[in-house]
């Protein structure tokens, strides 16, 4: 029920546990983080409170990199480590977080595993991970783009995988997502709070809109792929 990602220099682990504190009132029953470690995709995730995943995690750092973590109100699947997000393609190099509902995540499901993808998990967001890497090719953006022309229902998305090291594609669609746009460091987030610590200047992202958030650029597209301008917006209450 929460996302946050960040790209910057700072050890991506305390930001991404710190922002899903933020957004904890929102409840939740479990929560994960993915980040790139030396370029290797490497997934923490468990059942219950952010304090579990926080004695996983304790002790790692992992500067100057890309990741995102999330907060799990389950609707497809029960609140198990498994169903928990970030979920990943086949290969495991690429993961992602979502809010929101897929509603036709069966019929895609069945296609895929007519195409002989295997699940893991019962959730029906795994299903975006594997469509991702269905029609990755040179960019991700544009299998971003191509999966999310297959969904019908609601989402909210982070995406890292270990080809594009230094980016996250972010979309949403009837789920809340804003970037924040910092000083050599950007994030995502579902909601405002998590970002406060880091910056006050925002992007709101309309329906279907993607950004591509890396450390020093943010790059808004529309649903065909056409850049976007959009003032930034700034934040001046406090939470
Ligand atoms: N529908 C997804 C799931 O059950 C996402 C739930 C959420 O928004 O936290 O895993």
């Amino acid at each position: 029920c929460g996302i946050v990602g960040y790209v910057g220099e700072k050890n991506v682990i305390p930001v991404l546990i710190g922002g899903l504190k933020k957004l904890e009132y929102r409840g939740y029953d479990s929560a994960g983080i993915a980040y790139l470690d030396g370029g290797k995709m490497t997934i923490y995730k468990e059942k219950g409170k952010l304090k579990e995943l926080g004695k996983m995690v304790e002790g790692k750092c992992a500067e100057h990199t890309v990741g995102i973590g999330h907060t799990r109100w389950a609707t497809h699947g029960e609140p198990n480590q498994i169903n928990a997000h970030p979920h990943t393609n086949a290969a495991g190099n690429l993961a992602i977080v979502h809010n929101g509902i897929i509603e036709n995540y069966l019929q895609l499901r069945e296609w895929l595993e007519r195409k002989g993808v295997s699940f893991v998990s019962e959730t029906d967001t795994e299903i975006i991970a594997h469509l991702i890497d269905y029609y990755l090719e040179g960019d991700l953006k544009e299998a971003v783009a191509q999966a999310i022309s297959k969904l019908k229902g609601s989402y909210a998305l982070g995406v890292v995988c270990e080809r594009f090291p230094d980016e996250i594609v972010a979309v949403r669609k009837d789920s809340p997502l804003v970037v924040g746009v910092g000083q050599g460091e950007n994030l995502i987030a579902s909601d405002i709070p998590a970002l406060l610590e880091y910056t006050r200047d925002v992007y709101f992202l309309n329906n279907g809109e993607i950004a591509v958030v890396k450390k020093d650029s943010v790059s808004l597209y529309d649903e065909m792929l056409n850049p976007i301008e959009r003032e930034l917006f700034t934040v001046e209450w406090d939470v």
